[in-house]
């Protein structure tokens, strides 16, 4: 029998944490060490960041971009764990300094763990490659449940970030965050991001490619988000005892 890979979980209260920790319970993989949270977890104990960066081989962050950044200097600076980062919702420098960490400890990030959205997001850049940007517009919806805190979505902005890629320009050059008033016509080569947020929805991401007589939608639909928490599993799985670097779901799913 293999030696279990000690984890701990950053947001261990939270919607995804609570899903991880039943995961974990069941899974001889893996030895639990602690969940990080601003308040005890249920029935899972809490520890502080320095006791889980001491006890555990990978930690996994589904709490703010903010706070998943800070806890990745803080793992390089103590040159360890690994981290596994589902967090979404970051400002630029927060991802400068995940990059600088990940210089020092081996870091994955993935703004969703599923297989499908993966294969999406591979699709999403096939289609953006081959459709020229004069005749074939980009929008991307996203809809989520009423307690999501950031917007667009990781996963939305990662659709965004692959459709950029496919037309050969960087996302910041052509997107546009929401529409309203007298917006005017729009221009061509633009990546539009549309949101929604109600009820319960666990996620829904749609990508259409829009030209003046046919619509080409490529879409995903997030039915239970226990299949984001057995993808970060698989995450943790890869990453531990990995070379510093960054990471990605496409890298563990084999799909670069
Ligand atoms: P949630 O239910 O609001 O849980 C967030 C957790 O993070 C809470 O336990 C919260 O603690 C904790 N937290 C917030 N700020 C913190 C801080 N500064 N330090 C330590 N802990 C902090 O949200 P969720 O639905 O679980 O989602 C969590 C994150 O994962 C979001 O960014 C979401 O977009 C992302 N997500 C990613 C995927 C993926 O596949 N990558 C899938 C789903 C969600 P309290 O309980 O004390 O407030």
């Amino acid at each position: 029998m293999t030696t279990p890979i000690k984890v701990a979980v950053a947001g261990a209260n939270g919607r995804m944490g609570r899903a991880l920790l039943s995961l974990l319970a069941a899974d001889p993989d893996f030895a639990f060490v602690g969940g990080i949270g601003r308040e005890a977890a249920a029935g899972a104990g809490l520890i502080d960041r320095s006791a889980a960066m001491a006890a555990a081989d990978v930690i996994l962050d589904f709490t703010t971009g903010a706070a998943a950044a800070e806890l990745a200097g803080l793992c390089a600076a103590a040159g360890g764990p690994a981290l596994v980062i589902g967090a979404t919702g970051f400002e630029p420098d927060e991802l400068e300094r995940i990059a600088e960490a990940a210089g020092t400890i081996p870091i994955l990030r993935s703004g969703n763990f599923s297989i499908g959205i993966n294969m999406l997001v591979g699709l999403v850049s096939q289609a953006a490659r081959a459709l020229p940007a004069h005749g074939w517009d980009i929008e991307i919806l996203e809809a989520h449940h009423n307690q999501k805190i950031d917007a667009p979505s990781g996963t939305a902005l990662m659709l965004g970030e692959a459709a950029a890629e496919g037309r050969g320009v960087s996302l910041a050059s052509v997107e546009r965050r929401g529409r309203d008033g007298i917006t005017g016509g729009r221009p061509p080569g633009e990546i539009g991001f549309a949101v929604l947020r109600a009820g319960g929805l666990v996620g829904e991401h749609a990508v259409l490619f829009a030209a003046a007589e046919e619509v080409l939608t490529l879409s995903h639909s997030a039915l239970d988000r226990g299949m984001f928490a057995r993808g970060a599993l698989a995450a943790a799985r890869w990453i531990a005892g990995r070379a510093p670097g960054e990471y990605n779901m496409r890298d563990v799913l084999g799909l670069t």
